[in-house]
C-alpha cells in the first residue's frame, strides 16, 4: 500500500510540476511554433542532447497521461525530419504508452478486480482470445484517446509484451500522419486540420481490417469443414436430436413447441440416466435410507425402542416403483403429444447432415437434417485397477438392477469415490445395514466443496457409519481365500503403506466420462478432450452440429443439460438470425447427503482463490425455529458478499432441504437482488425458508449505520427529558 501511495505522490509531483513551470503552454500549437529557431539551435549545437531529452519528455507526458503528446509528435516531425522523427516517436510513444499501462495496471487491476470480479474475468477471458485484435483496432483509430486506451488497458489482463507490440505497430500510420505533417509545421494552422474527415474514415476502416478479415476467415473456416460433402437439397427434418435423456428432452421439445419437424433418437432407455441410474433412483433410496435412520433415532423425536424393520428388497423395489412413476414424464408417448417424433435406435453420424438409426428390430432407417444435437450424455468411468474385471464391481448404471435381487444390502460395500455421487450412495447403503468403506484419493471428500463444508460431509457420513479413508488411493482388486479386496495405498508420515478392504460389492463412482465413442464423431473429426469442444453457442466443428448436456460439460447435472438444451435449440433452429451465447453465470447444484449441501456461486474457497476482498455472512440452523421443531438443527447459510456491498456473489446451505433454500438465493443472484431485498420479504412462520431472511437479517445487523444510530440514541435521550 505504501508503495502504491509513494507512487502516486510521485506521478502527483510530476503532474504539478508541469503545469507549475507552464510547460503545457509550450506544447500548443503556438508555443511550439515560437519556440521552433530556439529547439533548432539546440538540435545543431548538441543532437544526441536533444534526442535524449526529447525522447525522455516524450516519455514521460504519455507515461503520466499529460496533454501534449500529439504538438511533441509534430516537435518530432519538424525538428528531425520524417524518419528520424518517427522512430523517436514511434519508440518513445509505445514505451510512455506501455508505462502507463503498467502504472494503471499496479494501481487499479487489484481495486476493480476486488469490485467487479465477474465483470473483469469475463472481459479477462475476452481478452486472453482476442485482446491483441482489439488493440490493434483501438491504436488504428485515432478517435479513441491514447491515454485512455493505456488506462484501460492496464486494468485487463493483456501481458505487458503484446501491449507494447501491438500498440507500437497499430500507432505507426497515425504517427506517420503527424510526424510528416510537423516537417510542415508552418503551414499547420490547427491540430484538428491535421486529421481530415476522409483519413479518419481510412483509419477507422484500417483498424477494423483485421476484424474484418477475422470474420471473412472464421466463414471460410466453417467452409471447408464441409469441402468433402454434399449438402442435400432438401432435408427430411429441420432437426434430428441424437440421446433422450435430460439434454435430448428439452433440446426436442423446444423445437416442436416452435413447430420445427424434430425427431428424437433414443438407444436405451427414455430419460437418459437421471431418470433410470441417476438422479430419480438416487434420491429414491436416499429417502428410504433418511427413513431408517430416523426410526433409529426415534428417541428425538419420542419415540422408544425403535429399531427400522424393513426389506432391502422392498427398498429396491419402491427405487423402481418411483423410476417407473417419473417415466410417464420423459415417455415416447408423451413426446410424440408434444410434437416430437421419437425413433428407438442407435443414430449414426453419416455425415454433417445425416444420421443412420439402426432400430431395435436390426434395420436401419437414414434421415437427413438442417441441424443434429449431439445429447448421448456420459456414462461412470471404471478405474483401470488391475484385476477390477475379474473381481467385479457394480457402476450407477448397474447397481438397481444387480441390487434388486438382494434380500439384504451387501454386508461389506466398498465405494470407491469421494465426490457428490460417492457420498450420497456411501450414505444411503450404510443407513441401510452396509458396511460401508468409502475410498477418496483427495484429502478430503466433496472436494468442490470448501474445507468447513467438506469437513462438515465427512462427519455427517461418519455419524452414518460410513468408515471414509482420504488421501488413500486404489491400486488393485484381488482375490484371496474366496474373499474380494481391494489394495489401496496410503501415505502416512512419509512413507507409503498399503491396505488390503475386503468388500463383498465394489461401488465405482470415481466420476463420468462423456460417450465419445462409436456414433461417427471420431469419422466426421469432431473434436473432443474428454467432452465434445463446442463454441459459447454449442456449436461443433460444424456449425450445424450443436452438442448438450454431459456429452460437452462442464456441469454433469439434469438441469444444467436442460439449460443447454433450450440453447442447442434455439442456436440450431434459429442461428442464421441470432445466436444466444449458453449463460452459465449462475449455476446451483446439490449433494443429496443427509443434511443436504447446496451451493450457488462462490464458495469461501472459490472467493480466496480469486482474490477478492469478501465477507462472510453466516446463519447457523440451530437460531431457527422450525429448524428446532423438527430436531434437525445441524447446518448453516454462509453468503459471500464483496467487504460491504450488497452483492450476493455466491452461497452455501447446508442443512434439511438444502437443495430447496437455496432457490431464492438463485433468483436472486439471477435478477441481481441483494440481500436486503430478502430480508423485505415476508417468509411464512415456522419454516425452513425463514433461514434464509435471518441469514439476510445478520448481513444487515452486521452492516447497521453506528454513526445514525448513535445519534438517534442521542435523540431518544433527549426526547426523555
Ligand atoms: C447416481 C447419479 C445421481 C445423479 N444425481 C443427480 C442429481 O441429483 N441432480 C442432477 O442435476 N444431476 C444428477 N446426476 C447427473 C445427471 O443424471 C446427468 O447430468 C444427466 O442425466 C445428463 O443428461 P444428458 O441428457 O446429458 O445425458 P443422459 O441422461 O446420459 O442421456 C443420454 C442418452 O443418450 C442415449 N444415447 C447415447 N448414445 C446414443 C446413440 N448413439 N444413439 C441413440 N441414443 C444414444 C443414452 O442411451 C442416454 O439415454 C446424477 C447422475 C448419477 C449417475
Amino acid at each position: 500500500m505504501m508503495k502504491k501511495i509513494l507512487l502516486i505522490l510521485i506521478a502527483a509531483l510530476a503532474v504539478g510540476l508541469f503545469f507549475h513551470f507552464d510547460l503545457h503552454q509550450l506544447l500548443t500549437l503556438d508555443g511550439l511554433k515560437g519556440s521552433m529557431d530556439q529547439f533548432s539551435q539546440w538540435r545543431e549545437q548538441s543532437p544526441v542532447l536533444v534526442i535524449g531529452v526529447f525522447f525522455i519528455m516524450y516519455v514521460l507526458v504519455t507515461a503520466l497521461s499529460l496533454p501534449g503528446a500529439a504538438i511533441l509528435t509534430l516537435a518530432a516531425g519538424a525538428l528531425f525530419g520524417l524518419l528520424e522523427g518517427l522512430v523517436i516517436v514511434s519508440f518513445a510513444s509505445s514505451i510512455g504508452a506501455t508505462l502507463a499501462f503498467l502504472v494503471s495496471r499496479y494501481l487499479l487491476r487489484d481495486t476493480i478486480q476486488k469490485r467487479f470480479p465477474e465483470r473483469l474475468t469475463a472481459i479477462d477471458a475476452g481478452v486472453a482470445k482476442e485482446g491483441a485484435f482489439y488493440l490493434f483496432t483501438l491504436r488504428l483509430v485515432p478517435v479513441f484517446p491514447f491515454f485512455l486506451i493505456n488506462l484501460l488497458m492496464g486494468v485487463t489482463a493483456i501481458k505487458s509484451w503484446t501491449f507494447y507490440w501491438v500498440s507500437q505497430i497499430g500507432m505507426l500510420a497515425g504517427t506517420f500522419v503527424f510526424v510528416n505533417a510537423g516537417t510542415q509545421l508552418a503551414q499547420i494552422d490547427s491540430l484538428s486540420g491535421i486529421l481530415s474527415f476522409n483519413l479518419i474514415v481510412s483509419f477507422a476502416l484500417l483498424g477494423f481490417f483485421p476484424l474484418i478479415a477475422k470474420a471473412i476467415l472464421n466463414v471460410f473456416k466453417k467452409k471447408r469443414v464441409y469441402k468433402n460433402y454434399t449438402k442435400p437439397k432438401k432435408f427430411d427434418r429441420n432437426m434430428v436430436v441424437i440421446g433422450a435423456g435430460a439434454g435430448g428432452l428439452v433440446t426436442s421439445y423446444i423445437a416442436a413447441a416452435v413447430k420445427a419437424k424434430v425427431t428424437l433418437i433414443e438407444a436405451g432407455e427414455m430419460g437418459g440416466d437421471c431418470l433410470n441410474y441417476g438422479c430419480v433412483p438416487s434420491k429414491a433410496i436416499i429417502k428410504s435410507a433418511k427413513i431408517a435412520e430416523q426410526i433409529r433415532h426415534g428417541e428425538h423425536y419420542g419415540l422408544e425402542n425403535s429399531t427400522p424393520q424393513f426389506s432391502f428388497k422392498k427398498v429396491m423395489a419402491r427405487v423402481h416403483k418411483v423410476i417407473a412413476d417419473v417415466a410417464p414424464h420423459d415417455s415416447v408417448e408423451r413426446y410424440t403429444n408434444l410434437g416430437v417424433e421419437v425413433i428407438k435406435g442407435y443414430g449414426k453420424l453419416i455425415d454433417p447432415w445425416t444420421v443412420e438409426i439402426k432400430l431395435n428390430d436390426g434395420s436401419k432407417q437414414t434421415l437427413t437434417a438442417r441441424t443434429i444435437v449431439i445429447a448421448t450424455g456420459a456414462r461412470p468411468f471404471v478405474p483401470p485397477l488391475p484385476g477390477i474385471e475379474e473381481t467385479g464391481y457394480v457402476t450407477s448404471d448397474t447397481l438397481w438392477t444387480k441390487f434388486a435381487e438382494l434380500d439384504e444390502a451387501p454386508k461389506k460395500l466398498v465405494v470407491l469415490g469421494g465426490g457428490p455421487i460417492g457420498c450420497e450412495l456411501a450414505q444411503s447403503f450404510a443407513r441401510l445395514g452396509s458396511s460401508v468403506t468409502q475410498i477418496e484419493m483427495a484429502e478430503r471428500i466433496m472436494i468442490k466443496e470448501d474445507l468447513e463444508v467438506s469437513t462438515f460431509a465427512h462427519e455427517s457420513l461418519t455419524e452414518s457409519g460410513v468408515n471414509i479413508l482420504t488421501s488413500h488411493q486404489a491400486l488393485r482388486c484381488e482375490t484371496r481365500d474366496d474373499k474380494k479386496y481391494i489394495v489401496v495405498k496410503q501415505q502416512l508420515d512419509g512413507k507409503t503403506q498399503e491396505v488390503a478392504i475386503e468388500y463383498d460389492e465394489l461401488l465405482c463412482a470415481v466420476g463420468r466420462s462423456a460417450r465419445l465413442k462409436g456414433y461417427g464423431l471420431e469419422e466426421l473429426g469432431i473434436e473432443t478432450n474428454r467432452t465434445i469442444l463446442t463454441n459459447e453457442y454449442l456449436e461443433t466443428l460444424y456449425p450445424n452440429i450443436y452438442a448438450a448436456g454431459d456429452i460437452v460439460g462442464p456441469y454433469q447435472f439434469t438441469h444444467v443439460a436442460a439449460h443447454q438444451g433450450w440453447y442447442a435449440a434455439v442456436n440450431g433452429l434459429f442461428g442464421h438470425l441470432k445466436k444466444f451465447k449458453v449463460d452459465y453465470r449462475v449455476i446451483p447444484w446439490t449433494t443429496f447427503i443427509d443434511p443436504e449441501v447446496a451451493r450457488v456461486g462462490l464458495n469461501e474457497q472459490d472467493a480466496i482463490d480469486k482474490g477478492i476482498d469478501f465477507e462472510i455472512t453466516r446463519f447457523e440452523f440451530e437460531e431457527l425455529d422450525r429448524a428446532i421443531t423438527d430436531s434437525a438443527t445441524k447446518g448453516f447459510i454462509k453468503v459471500i458478499t464483496p467487504k460491504g456491498k450488497d452483492k450476493i456473489l455466491g452461497v452455501t446451505v447446508v442443512s434439511e432441504h438444502a437443495g430447496d433454500l437455496i432457490a431464492e438465493f438463485v433468483l436472486a443472484m439471477k435478477h441481481g437482488l441483494g440481500l436486503n431485498k430478502i430480508l423485505g420479504t415476508i417468509h411464512s412462520y415456522p419454516t425452513w425458508a425463514e433461514g434464509n431472511k435471518y441469514a439476510a437479517g445478520e448481513w444487515k445487523r452486521n452492516h447497521a449505520p453506528e454513526t445514525v444510530l448513535n445519534l438517534l440514541e442521542k435523540y431518544h435521550t433527549w426526547r426523555r427529558g
